[in-house]
């Protein structure tokens, strides 16, 4: 039996997710067609209105407005202190531990010239405007652990002003592990035990 092209196309979408094969899809959908009218729409008004995101344009967290609420926040807008992650998912995770005060930057990823991501696809001359412009005396290097996390991280200890005290958390994250994984507590003791690069 062949299905309808409706539900053909919402698969064929549904298996554009992560982990989400043809049969998952299947049952999600048919599971919709059971939904309320207004529930539908509103759900793919949702997914719709993820086009309108945009970055912050300090520290290029997603937000929605120019300016992200961690650098909208007088009190951390004033800190000197910078903590450098991969991604949203990192600096998620670092505020769940609640034990970080200070301001973020987020790089979008880390250097890995065999994938061709080099400095320039990253946000590190952006860390480098805002370290002078804000005039940042600390980072915090929240690079996850592995080949390309070590060697952007040497990276940026090399390119930052030697009047910038570079650190790097590295306390109880296993090589190959994520921040994104960890609970708050494991999060503030790796904070707790930076060290110096
Ligand atoms: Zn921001």
């Amino acid at each position: 039996m062949e299905l309808p092209k409706i539900i053909q196309d919402a698969v064929s979408s549904f298996t554009k997710l992560a982990g989400v094969g043809e049969k998952t899809a299947i049952r999600q959908i048919l599971q919709i067609t059971r939904w309320k009218k207004e529930d539908i729409a509103q759900f793919s008004h949702a997914i719709d209105r993820i086009q309108e995101i945009k970055r912050c344009e300090k520290c290029r967290a997603f937000t929605d407005d120019r300016i992200c609420s961690i650098c909208a926040n007088p009190k951390r807008a004033q800190s000197k202190l910078m903590c450098v992650v991969e991604n949203d998912m990192d600096m998620m995770a670092i505020e769940r531990s609640g034990q970080y005060f200070g301001l973020y930057h987020i790089l979008g990823g880390v250097l890995n010239p065999l994938m061709g991501i080099g400095p320039d696809e990253l946000e590190i001359y952006k860390l480098l405007d805002r370290i002078k412009n804000e005039g940042i005396n600390e980072i915090i290097l929240a690079i996850n652990p592995s080949v390309e996390g070590d060697a952007t991280c040497a990276y940026i200890k090399k390119i930052v002003s030697e009047n910038v005290l570079v650190e790097r958390i590295g306390f109880g994250i296993p090589i190959g592990g994520s921040l994104e994984y960890l609970d708050g507590m494991t999060i503030s003791k790796a904070l707790e035990n930076k060290q110096r690069l």
